[in-house]
């Protein structure tokens, strides 16, 4: 139990506790242990020593708050470039279903579906 006078435990002001990536390859490890008896999930003393890639045996280094949070940082970029890309991607779709349909664009996407509920009905017609 922590109290307010208790030492900080610098290993885990300075690094995410059990995150290790391997400099080669970037292989990104966690290695925690669960304490149930505590409620704590964190490291221990043995696992905080920095194990070997387990896919080119390179020493792995602890990964430091900072650097995972640059990498979070990223991966947010990147999901937020790939939904602006299919977001174009759907608003081309879209825009070609309009042209095919001869509906000026831009339009409202219930003009497009009201298009297509009338070349719908116009098939079932033609079909019987
Ligand atoms: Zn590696």
């Amino acid at each position: 139990m922590e109290t307010e006078n208790s030492v900080p435990d610098l290993y885990e002001l300075a690094f995410m506790p059990g995150q290790f990536r391997c400099p080669k390859c970037g292989f990104q490890w966690s290695i925690q242990t669960i304490n149930v008896a505590q409620g704590k999930i964190g490291t221990t003393e043995e696992n905080r020593q920095a194990p070997d890639c387990p896919n080119d045996g390179t020493r792995m280094l602890h990964v430091t708050y900072r650097e995972q949070l640059e990498a979070y940082a990223d991966r947010l970029k990147e999901e937020l470039d790939n939904r602006d890309l299919e977001k174009q991607s759907h608003d081309a779709e879209i825009r070609r279903i309009a042209t095919e349909l001869g509906i000026p664009w831009p339009c409202s996407v219930e003009l497009i579906v009201s298009g297509i509920r009338e070349v719908n009905q116009l098939a079932m017609r033609t079909k019987f």
